[in-house]
C-alpha cells in the first residue's frame, strides 16, 4: 500500500497573496502557462503578477493553451521558456493550463530531449511549480497526471512522466466566473474521479478515504449546480476541496472506463472532458458490484442510479454521440491492458457497449 500527494496544499481567501513569500522563494524568473482569457478574466492572473512584480521578480506569460492542450503546443511553450531561461512554473487555469504547465516544467528540464520524450521512460525531473485551479473538476493541482492531445494518434493519453505541484493555491474567488456550463461539467468530473477511483481494482483504505471524502464535499454543492439555490462563497471553495479530494484520490489509483471512454469523444466531437466522462458513469456503476455502486451514490447524495442519470441528464445535457465514435473508443479501450486492470470487475465488449449506450 502506498499513499503519495507531495504537493503542499493551500486553500483559503487571498491564498495567493498570503503566500507570496512562499511561491517566490521557489526560482528567479518565473514562466505563467494559462489559457487565452480565462485567468485574465478572473483575476487570478493579475493577483500573481503583482506577487512577482512586488518581490521583483520577472515573468515570461505564455497564454496559448488550448482546451484539451496538445503536445505541439507545450512543445511551443518549451522552446520559449529555454530561450528566456526561466526557473519555475505557475500554471493558472483549468485542468488543460495545470496539466500544460506540469509537462512544460519537465521538459524545460530535458532541453536535449524531443517531444517523443513525452512518452519515453526516464527522469521526471522538472522545474518548481505552483498550480491554481479555477475550475472545479480535474484536481490537476494534487496529481501527477498531464493529459495531453496527440494528433498523431487521434486521441488524448497522458504523458509517461509524474509531476507534482510544489504548491497548489485553492481560492474560490476565481471560480465565480464560471460559465454555467463549465461548472456542471467540471464538478462532473469530479464525480467521476472519486467514483472511478473508489470502483477501481488499485483502491486503497487511503485512496478511498479520499474519494469518500469527495464525494460528501460535492454532495454538498449539487443544489447549486442544478439551480435550486444560489452559489455562496463557501461553495466554491467547498467544490474545489471536492475536487481536490478527488484528485487526491486518482493519484492514488488512476481513473477508470469512463476516463478511459472520454478521451476518443473529446478529441473527435470536441465534448468538454467532465461531460464526456459523464457520459459513461451510470453505465459504470451499473456494471459494477451492486454494494459499491450503492455506496459511492449514498456518499454523493443520491438514492438511486436513476437519480444519478437525471442529474446527468439535466445539469450537462449530453447531445447523442455518433455510434461510430463510440465505437472506436471501445475498441481502444479493449486493446488497452493498462486501462482493463484498473477494473474489479469483468470487461467484454458487450458491457462496454452497455455502458456506452449503444
Ligand atoms: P479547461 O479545458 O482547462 O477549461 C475549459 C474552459 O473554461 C476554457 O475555455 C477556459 O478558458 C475556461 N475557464 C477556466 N477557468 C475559468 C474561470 N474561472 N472562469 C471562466 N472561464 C474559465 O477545463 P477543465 O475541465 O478544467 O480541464 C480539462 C482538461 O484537464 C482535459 O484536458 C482533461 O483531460 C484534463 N484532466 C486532467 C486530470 C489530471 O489529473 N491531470 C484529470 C482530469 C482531467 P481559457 O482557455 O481562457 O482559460
Ligand atoms: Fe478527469
Amino acid at each position: 500500500m502506498k499513499y503519495y500527494m507531495p504537493a503542499r496544499v493551500y486553500a483559503e481567501e487571498n491564498c495567493i497573496a498570503n503566500h507570496a513569500e512562499e511561491i517566490c522563494s521557489l526560482g528567479t524568473h518565473a514562466y505563467l502557462i494559462t489559457g487565452r482569457s480565462s485567468a485574465e478574466k478572473n483575476g487570478s492572473l493579475d493577483d500573481v503578477k503583482a506577487i512577482l512584480e512586488n518581490a521583483g521578480i520577472p515573468y515570461e506569460h505564455f497564454n496559448e493553451i488550448e482546451e484539451n492542450p496538445s503536445v505541439d503546443t507545450i512543445m511551443k511553450a518549451v522552446y520559449i521558456g529555454l530561450d528566456e531561461h526561466v526557473d519555475f512554473v505557475i500554471g493558472i487555469g483549468g485542468g488543460s493550463p495545470m496539466d500544460a504547465a506540469k509537462a512544460v516544467a519537465m521538459m524545460v528540464c530535458q532541453k536535449e530531449k524531443r517531444a517523443s520524450y513525452l512518452y519515453e521512460k526516464g527522469s521526471d525531473e522538472a522545474l518548481p511549480l505552483v498550480l491554481i485551479p479555477t475550475t472545479c473538476g480535474t484536481g490537476s493541482e494534487v496529481t501527477g497526471v498531464s493529459v495531453l492531445t496527440r494528433h498523431d494518434l487521434g486521441t488524448k493519453l497522458s504523458m509517461f512522466h509524474s509531476v507534482f505541484a510544489d504548491l497548489a493555491l485553492l481560492d474560490g474567488k476565481y471560480l465565480t466566473s464560471l460559465p454555467h456550463s463549465v461548472l456542471a461539467d467540471t464538478t462532473m468530473d469530479a464525480l467521476a474521479h472519486c467514483m472511478e477511483s473508489y470502483i477501481n481494482a488499485d483502491a486503497t483504505v487511503y485512496s478511498r478515504m479520499c474519494a469518500d471524502a469527495g464525494l460528501k464535499l460535492w454532495g454538498k454543492s449539487k443544489d447549486v449546480i442544478q439551480g435550486k439555490r444560489e452559489a455562496q462563497p463557501a461553495d466554491y471553495l467547498n467544490m474545489l476541496h471536492a475536487s481536490a479530494m478527488a484528485g487526491m484520490a486518482i493519484a492514488q489509483t488512476g481513473t477508470s472506463l469512463p476516463h478511459g471512454l472520454s478521451y476518443t469523444v473529446t478529441y473527435q466531437t470536441h465534448m468538454p472532458h467532465g461531460k464526456a466522462c459523464g457520459y459513461f458513469l451510470p453505465g459504470y456503476l451499473r456494471e459494477a458490484s451492486a454494494k459499491d455502486a450503492a455506496h459511492v451514490l449514498k456518499k454523493a447524495g443520491f438514492a438511486s442510479l436513476d437519480k444519478l442519470e437525471k442529474y446527468y441528464q439535466k445539469t450537462s445535457r449530453p447531445e447523442e454521440l455518433p455510434v461510430k465514435v463510440l465505437e472506436t473508443g471501445i475498441q481502444e479501450i479493449l486493446q488497452s491492458p493498462g486501462r482493463l486492470a484498473k477494473v474489479p470487475f469483468a470487461v467484454d465488449e458487450a458491457m462496454l457497449r452497455r455502458m456506452a449506450r449503444l
